[in-house]
């Protein structure tokens, strides 16, 4: 019935622009509700305060779709559509044992009973119920402290396809194999979906019972990965960052990086570079970070990779030394150090000190006057340049600099 409303609700400002040229908005739509009901008494118990959430859904997508953010709002069938809202507490109750199992109450169902538990549990908000795989499930939304205890370490990090993360102090956490044995099901199960006859609108032809079986096996595989990948994200980020209080990352463009090549010899390579990043899933891994930081009360600085380049630059000298994404380990190219580390270890050590602060940056120069390496011209070189880095990075900091709690 929600799914029923949303596609009224996209219908009735799809025609009344195309035959009015009025724009509908929310407001509108919200106003017609009671007498919409009138008509149709059967929405009357789904609850005023759930209707109108289905309604902000329509104006969400087109929001969405006037900012450019998507495209334009399409009627959905009932099986892609993803369930319904209350946004504020009437309607419906929870009772949980401190956020431990439980049941719900919903108005017009009934009582349900609810398995898992929550981390951190406190008074309860909005509650979005859908359904999935056919099983349904309750999304509640509490007003609470998460805390989480850290400790008083700072870690570098390194993201990269070979070793999925790299910490400054040398460890490498490699990508699990369940992720290419998840994949390698998923595979073998859309091989026999594309045995079995799918459907065609403009041939007319109707989805086969066997295709429609095969498609839910292979959404089937495909969630198991996802849910297998999200458990170790988790157990991994929740690892560093229970000893760890500062945590510095580079910032990530997963879209360009994912950005597909376009023609030519590198395609296929780019391609398989595209499925190891976003099989391990990097930019969760930064939002979880973020979000973990700030409930243990630290920190999560992330570094302008295009200025700082951290896989090139030394992270004893500071000095950049040009690679390719095939050269595994860091030679500096500066004949004064020539430090040796292993390529993704120095990028995290480099991400570490640049979060340590551009201040420290500085003082590092100064005292490094009184210190004996190199001539004098090298050293006022090499000072200037560290301090237009310090200055440059400066106004960055702020706006990539997290503290939240
Ligand atoms: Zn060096």
């Amino acid at each position: 019935m929600h799914c029923n409303l949303y596609n009224a609700a996209l219908a009735n400002r799809i025609t009344q622009y195309k035959k009015f040229g009025k724009s509908v908005n929310y407001f509108e739509q919200q106003n017609s509700l009671p007498e919409f009901k009138t008509v149709w008494p059967e929405y009357v118990e789904l609850g005023s305060q759930a209707l109108q959430a289905t309604l902000k859904r329509v104006d969400f997508a087109f929001e969405r779709f006037f900012k450019g953010l998507g495209g334009y709002p399409r009627f959905k069938a009932s099986r892609r559509y993803s369930g319904f809202t209350y946004p504020a507490l009437s309607g419906w109750k929870c009772v949980t044992d401190a956020g431990l199992n439980g049941h719900l109450t919903i108005s017009n169902l009934g009582k349900i009973q609810m398995r898992g538990q929550a981390r951190t549990w406190g008074d309860p908000t909005t509650l979005t119920v859908f359904g999935r795989e056919g099983k349904w499930f309750a999304s509640i939304t509490v007003k609470c402290n998460p805390t989480r205890a850290t400790g008083e370490g700072a870690v570098g990090i390194d993201l990269g396809c070979k070793e999925a993360v790299t910490l400054s102090t040398g460890e490498q956490i490699s990508k699990p194999d369940f992720i290419k044995a998840g994949d390698l099901k998923v595979n073998v199960a859309s091989k026999q979906l594309r045995r079995k006859r799918a459907p065609n609108r403009n041939k007319k032809v109707k989805a086969s019972r066997r295709w429609k079986k095969a498609r839910a096996i292979v959404s089937k595989y495909q969630r198991k990965v996802t849910r297998q990948r999200d458990n170790w994200l988790h157990q991994t980020t929740s690892n560093i960052v229970s000893s760890n209080s500062l945590v510095a990352g580079e910032q990530l463009n997963v879209k360009g990086m994912t950005a597909r090549a376009k023609k030519g010899k590198r395609k296929k390579q780019k391609a398989g570079l595209n499925r190891s990043i976003l099989s391990v899933g990097f930019a969760k891994i930064s939002k979880m970070f973020e979000y973990k930081l700030a409930e243990a009360g630290g920190f999560y600085v992330e570094s302008p990779t295009r200025q700082l380049k951290p896989s090139q630059r030394c992270a004893k000298c500071w000095e950049l030394t040009p690679k390719t994404l095939k050269d595994r380990v860091h030679v500096c190219s500066n004949s004064k150090c020539g430090h040796t580390e292993d390529r993704d270890i120095n990028a995290a050590q480099v991400s570490l000190i640049w979060a340590q602060g551009a201040g420290t940056v500085l003082s590092d120069a100064e005292s490094s006057s009184s210190t004996s390496c190199g001539s004098m011209k090298q050293l006022g070189a090499k000072k200037r340049q560290k301090s237009q880095l310090a200055e440059g990075l400066g106004d960055l900091e702020t706006s990539s600099l997290y503290r939240v709690g």
